[in-house]
């Protein structure tokens, strides 16, 4: 015995039976969400909230899950959102079915180490297919690119607005592409307001802040405005030591006053002169310096989030000031139009006719918050895949039709490779078409019967045969790049590499040694504590200011 006691361990073909079920679960768990007909899941944590959603990586960050290989399936589902921000439940399921597949090969006596040789192999060769499957697309093909807006958001409760809602991301998408290509979603702010119906979703070209004015006297609306981006309190500065300052006499206390009210006003002359008409400020605005700053026809916002002001710079071509000394006319920027408005109920500020607006808003509506949740999480999907194809440049057709073709073409290859690779290459090939059988499966259609009726149309050689997919309309195949049906490359390649990675690491591991006490349990957890420290960005809270 060289472990502690109470460390448990396992191994071998326990270990592998174990961690390969585990997997195959969290698969399981996922799949009847995927594709446009796939249903959704109701989640609720400890405190009782509900999250309904379709989303891959949602459901998986939600649920509770303790086994170390489920929890390496949630990694595939977090890389691909982080480098696609969609396929988040394709790829978990291609890697539950490529463990299923391997325990077959396992119980066969294929070597682990054979079967995850055959499966990088395979693996590779995809990306090569892949590669030469996709289709160039121009950056200022609108209509191309609102079609894989909209598959992205096919089946995640935005049937009713998907036209009006994907012209809107194009259009955010567009306006905030840099000329080199690169699309840094960030500068796309997405504000979700309940109350109206989701058609009444708008883009504004400027900034959206949830936040008004400081006080009352200052004007709700201000034209050609120039803008001062302030990190920096406009308040009398505290002593950093702790300092008493003993007063005698009415007269010194009066002084005393007057002499701090004259340090504010130093701040707010300095902001006027520099001929700023709009303040964003990221902290504290005093009582006194509002006063002044009405007075003089300024409108002033504070606590304004960090993110937001990072967006204000770039909406506004202003740049951040971090010290009252450093204000000059230089560091502002403009914008045609500063307004508050009243958005169901709750004061907001427009900033809009900038003039060359690089961070646009988005504002979504829906009926309830569960609505506007979700309808959120699929319009940062669909955010995601147009910008990567904007990146990119390539996309591929979908339902189903890559997965399909490659499952055909990598049997091709195994039987070049030969020996007890190619069992593994021709499990991988096997392993993709649980992707549109799943999604036949979750419409309702025969599952065997439509892979039969797509392998025959792949297996036919015209010129488009390789993009025959799911048509959910008919319930039977058809070219998926006249249905529209698109979807970026990079969605399939980073699922397939991510699943295959995934379950190569898990058919490796043949020893399990778990020790007693683990880290997590005398307090919170590594990612806990993230969690805890993440929960500013969460709705609902957005309205709070933010510390100080
Ligand atoms: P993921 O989390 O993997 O993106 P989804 O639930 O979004 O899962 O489903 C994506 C799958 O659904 C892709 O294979 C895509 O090609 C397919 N799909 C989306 N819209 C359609 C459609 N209108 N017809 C056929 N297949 C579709
Ligand atoms: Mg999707």
């Amino acid at each position: 015995m060289i472990l502690k006691e109470g460390s448990s361990r396992t191994r071998g073909r326990d270990a592998q039976g174990s961690n390969i079920a585990a997997a195959k679960a969290v698969a399981n768990a996922v799949r009847t969400t995927l594709g446009p007909k796939g249903m959704d899941k109701m989640l609720v944590d400890t405190i009782g909230d509900v999250v309904i959603t379709n989303d891959g990586v949602t459901i998986l960050k939600e649920m509770d899950i303790e086994h170390p290989a489920a929890k390496m399936m949630v990694e595939v589902a977090k890389t691909q959102d982080d480098e696609v921000g969609d396929g988040t439940t394709t790829a978990v399921v291609v890697a539950g079915e490529l463990l299923k597949r391997s325990e077959y090969l396992l119980e066969q006596d294929v070597h682990p180490t054979v079967i995850a040789h055959g499966y990088r192999m395979a693996a590779e060769k995809a990306q090569t297919i892949l590669n030469d499957l996709a289709i160039d697309i121009k950056a200022d093909d609108i209509k191309m690119l609102k079609k894989i807006a909209e598959t992205a958001i096919t089946g995640k409760g935005s049937e009713v607005a998907k036209e009006k809602l994907c012209e809107l991301v194009v259009r955010a998408v567009t306006l905030v592409a840099d000329e080199d290509g690169t699309v840094d979603t960030d500068y796309v702010k997405v504000e979700k307001k309940v109350g109206a119906s989701v058609d009444e979703s708008e883009m504004i070209e400027g900034m959206i802040i949830d936040k008004e004015r400081v006080h009352p006297g200052m004007p709700k609306l201000v034209t050609d405005a120039t803008i001062l981006l302030l990190n920096a309190a406009v308040e009398f500065k505290k002593t950093e030591v702790d300092a008493e300052i003993s007063i005698t006499s009415p007269d010194q206390l009066q002084m005393f006053l007057e002499e701090e009210e004259k340090m504010i006003r130093n701040i707010v002359d300095k902001i006027i002169a520099s001929g700023a008409k709009v303040i964003f400020c990221q902290k504290g605005i005093d009582d006194i310096a509002q006063h002044y700053l009405a007075k003089a026809g300024v409108m002033a916002v504070r606590r304004v989030k960090k993110s937001d002001m990072e967006k204000l710079a770039r909406a506004t071509g202003a740049s951040v000031v971090s010290s009252i000394d450093a204000i000059t006319s230089d560091e502002l920027g403009k914008a045609g139009r500063v307004e508050e408005k009243k958005v169901s109920g709750e004061e907001m500020i427009f900033v809009t006719e900038c003039d060359n607006p690089k961070a646009v808003s988005l504002i979504i509506r829906g009926g309830t918050e569960h609505v506007v949740d979700e309808l959120e999480r699929a319009i940062e999907d669909a955010l995601r895949v147009v910008s990567v194809s904007v990146e990119d440049k390539k996309f591929v057709a979908g339902g189903g039709a890559p997965e399909i073709e490659l499952s055909l073409r990598l049997r091709d290859y195994a039987a070049t490779v030969g020996g007890r690779a190619q069992l593994a290459i021709e499990a991988f090939a096997s392993a993709l078409e649980i992707i549109p059988r799943t999604l036949a499966e979750n419409a309702g259609l025969d599952p065997i019967d439509m892979l039969v009726e797509l392998r025959a149309a792949h297996e036919k050689k015209g010129a488009n045969s390789k993009y025959y997919g799911i048509d959910f309309s008919t319930g039977s195949t058809a070219d998926m790049l006249k249905a529209g049906v698109v979807e970026p490359l990079r969605v399939k390649t980073q699922a397939v590499s991510s699943a295959a990675e995934a379950a190569v690491m898990i058919l490796r591991i043949d020893d399990v040694i778990a020790s007693s006490s683990r880290p997590g349990e005398g307090g919170p957890s590594p990612e806990e504590m993230a969690a805890m420290g993440g929960m500013g960005g969460m709705g609902g809270m957005g309205g709070m200011p933010p510390m100080m």
